[in-house]
């Protein structure tokens, strides 16, 4: 738990509501998901990356390149 800040790669604040964008691996889905209910208290929006994303998005908790995004809604 103590490396979570480190693993959300984006967060901008707007208007008072916090965007979370994490990036995962096929491997590390089920980890991201869990991160974010438990950071965020409530439950995700899973999206694939695009096909042109894919290729220069790495996940956020190893080295392999990113397949999904967890987010959440707004
Ligand atoms: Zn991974």
């Amino acid at each position: 738990m103590s490396d979570l800040c480190i693993t959300i790669k984006s967060i901008r604040t707007i208007k008072g509501v916090i965007e979370v964008r994490i990036f995962s691996c096929e491997t590390h889905i089920n980890h991201a998901l869990d991160m974010f209910v438990a950071e965020q208290k409530t439950f995700p929006m899973l999206e694939e990356l695009k096909e042109e994303e894919k290729l220069s998005t790495v996940c956020s908790y190893c080295e392999n390149f990113a397949l999904y995004i967890v987010a959440n809604e707004n």
